[in-house]
C-alpha cells in the first residue's frame, strides 16, 4: 500500500483504494492510502509547526532542494511518465512530456526562491521610508484535478516551497499514483519534516478538512466549475485566501483566409489531444462558411486517423477516458447531441485487446452556440463545429459564453489576430497555434467561470504565495 506522508513520515491510511488502469481494468497500479479527517488535521497540524522554520530558511538552501527535486524527476522521466500514462490514460510521449515540464517548472522556481523581491519608496511625510515586502501565507493547501496529475501539483507546489509556505498536499482521489511518486522525490531531497505533507483521499473528506481549518491560510484549487464555486464559498467564509482554476469551453476560430493545414494541425491537437481532457481543450470549433466545409472534410478525415488504443502501446495517439463516470458523461453529451439534432461523426465505444474506457473521437456539426453542447463543459474527445458568416460574428460566439480560459484564432490576416487578441474574453489567447499548449514562466489563467483569484505559474505567482506587507520608518 502507497502511504501518506505526514510530518516526515510515511503512514497508514484508516483505508486505502485501488488504482486502476483505464486502458486495462484489471491491472491495478497499487492501492493507495485514503486519509481521513483526523490525519489530514494531523498534516496541517505538521505545516503549521514546521512553518516558523521554515519561513526563516535561507533562499539558498531552498532553491538547491528545488533544483534537486527537478533533477530527480528528470532522472525518473521515463518510468515516472509511464507511471502517468498508466494511471491516467494519455498517451506515453504526453506522459513523459507532462513529467519533464513538470521538473521544467521545479527548475524555474529553483530561481526565483532567489528573487523574493521587495521594493523601498519616499514617503509623502518627511523623515518617513517605506519598505514594501513580502512574506510567504503559511500554510497552503493544494488540491489538484485528475487530468494533469503531475504538472498542475508541480506548478502549485514549486512556487509555494520557493516561497517558504508549508504544503498540505491533496491529488486527485482518481490519479493518486503521480503525486505519490512526487512526494517520495520532495521527501528524498532533503524537505524538513512537515513542510511538505501528502494526504491522498476524497475530496469531500480531506479536500474539505483543508477548506474547513483555520490553521491554512491559503488554499490553491484546480477543478470543476462546481466544486471551485465550493471552495470560494467555503474560503471566503473563514476569510481564507483562494486560487482557483476551473473549466473552459474553449473556442478556436477559423477564418476564410486560414492556412488550412494549419488550421486542421491545430484543432486536432486541441480538441482530441490528451483525450480532449484538457481544461483549456478547443472544444468549439468556430468556422466561418467560405472554408467551413474544407475544413470540416479534413477535420473528420483527421480524427478518424487517430489511433485510439492501450495508453502504453507504440503508436497510440489517444488513450482511453480516465473512468467509468468520465466515460458516462461523454456518452450522455452525445446522446444530447443526437436530441439537439446535431450531425455526429464518430462517438463511438471501442473494444481493444484490453477491456478500457475507449472511445472514438466525435465531431459534432451543424450545430448553434446555444446547444446545450456548446454551452456545457464534456471534457472528452469530442469537438463541435459552429459556423458563422463572418470574423465579426466569430468573435461574438467565441466570446459568448460562461467560460474565459483559453481561445484562439487561425488567420492570416494581422488585423484579425491583433484584433482578435485584444477583444477575446479569454486569459489566453491563441494565433494559429492550439487553445491548450502553454509555457511555465509567463502567467496562466483565465477570466470569467474559468477562473478566480491571482494568476498561476511565471513570477507572478508570488502575489498567490505570499502577503504584502508596507511597513514605515521614521528616521
Ligand atoms: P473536481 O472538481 O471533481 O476535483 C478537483 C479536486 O477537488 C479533486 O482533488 C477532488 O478530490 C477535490 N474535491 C472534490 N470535492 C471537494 C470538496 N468538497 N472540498 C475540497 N476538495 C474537493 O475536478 P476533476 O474532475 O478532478 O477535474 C476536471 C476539471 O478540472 C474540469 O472541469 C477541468 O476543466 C478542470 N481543470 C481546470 C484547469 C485549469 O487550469 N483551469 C486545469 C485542469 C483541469
Amino acid at each position: 500500500m502507497k502511504q501518506n506522508y505526514i510530518g516526515g513520515a510515511w503512514v497508514d491510511g484508516p483505508a486505502a483504494k485501488p488504482n486502476v488502469n483505464p486502458s486495462d481494468l484489471s491491472d491495478i497500479i497499487d492501492d493507495y492510502a485514503q486519509g481521513d479527517e483526523q490525519q489530514t488535521l494531523q498534516a496541517i497540524a505538521a505545516a503549521r509547526a514546521a512553518f516558523p522554520a521554515w519561513c526563516d530558511s535561507n533562499i539558498q538552501a531552498r532553491s538547491e532542494m528545488l533544483e534537486k527535486i527537478a533533477n530527480a524527476m528528470l532522472a525518473r522521466q521515463d518510468e515516472l511518465g509511464e507511471l502517468l500514462a498508466r494511471e491516467e490514460g494519455k498517451a506515453r510521449a504526453e506522459g513523459v512530456g507532462e513529467v519533464v515540464r513538470a521538473a521544467q517548472i521545479f527548475k524555474f522556481y529553483s530561481g526565483e526562491a532567489l528573487r523574493m523581491r521587495g521594493d523601498r519608496l519616499a514617503s509623502v511625510r518627511p523623515g518617513v521610508d517605506i519598505d514594501i515586502t513580502r512574506e510567504p501565507m503559511g500554510v497552503v493547501g493544494i488540491i489538484t484535478p485528475w487530468n494533469f496529475p503531475i504538472a498542475i501539483p508541480a506548478w502549485k507546489i514549486a512556487p509555494a516551497l520557493a516561497f517558504a509556505n508549508c504544503v498540505v498536499f491533496k491529488p486527485a482521489d482518481l490519479v493518486p499514483g503521480s503525486g505519490w511518486a512526487l512526494t517520495e522525490i520532495i521527501a528524498g531531497a532533503g524537505v524538513p519534516a512537515g513542510v511538505f505533507n501528502l494526504v491522498m483521499g476524497r475530496g469531500s473528506v480531506v479536500g474539505e478538512t483543508i477548506l474547513t481549518s483555520a490553521d491554512v491560510n491559503a488554499v490553491t484549487f484546480t477543478g470543476s466549475t462546481d466544486t471551485g464555486r465550493h471552495v470560494a464559498m467555503s474560503c471566503a467564509e473563514r476569510n481564507k485566501k483562494f486560487q482557483l482554476e476551473m473549466g473552459g469551453k474553449n473556442p478556436m476560430v477559423v477564418l476564410d483566409d486560414a492556412d488550412l493545414e494549419t488550421a486542421v494541425a491545430v484543432s486536432l491537437n486541441g480538441a482530441y489531444g490528451s483525450t480532449g481532457q484538457k481544461c483549456t481543450a478547443s472544444s468549439r470549433l468556430v468556422v466561418t462558411e467560405g472554408i467551413h466545409d474544407r475544413f470540416v472534410e479534413r477535420v473528420g478525415e483527421g480524427m478518424q486517423a487517430l489511433t485510439v488504443d492501450h495508453a502504453l502501446k507504440d503508436g497510440t495517439q489517444i488513450g482511453p477516458v480516465v473512468d467509468q463516470s468520465q466515460l458516462n458523461v461523454d456518452l450522455e453529451y452525445l446522446d444530447i447531441a443526437r436530441s439537439e439534432g446535431v450531425t455526429i461523426l464518430g462517438g463511438e465505444r471501442l473494444n481493444r485487446e484490453t477491456e478500457g474506457y475507449y472511445l472514438s473521437p466525435a465531431l459534432f456539426t451543424e450545430t448553434n452556440n446555444d446547444m446545450r453542447i456548446n454551452r456545457e463543459e464534456i471534457f472528452g474527445p469530442i469537438a463541435s463545429v459552429i459556423r458563422v458568416k463572418d470574423y465579426d460574428e466569430a468573435l461574438a460566439v467565441a466570446n459568448d459564453t460562461a467560460f474565459g480560459l483559453s481561445s484562439a484564432i487561425c488567420t492570416s490576416s494581422l488585423k484579425h489576430a491583433e484584433h482578435f487578441k485584444k477583444n477575446s474574453a479569454a486569459g489566453l489567447v491563441m494565433v494559429n497555434l492550439p487553445t491548450a499548449g502553454v509555457d511555465y514562466h509567463v502567467p496562466f489563467g483565465g477570466r470569467k467561470g474559468s477562473s478566480m483569484g491571482a494568476r498561476e505559474m511565471g513570477p507572478h505567482s508570488v502575489e498567490f504565495y505570499t502577503a504584502t506587507k508596507t511597513a514605515y520608518t521614521a528616521a
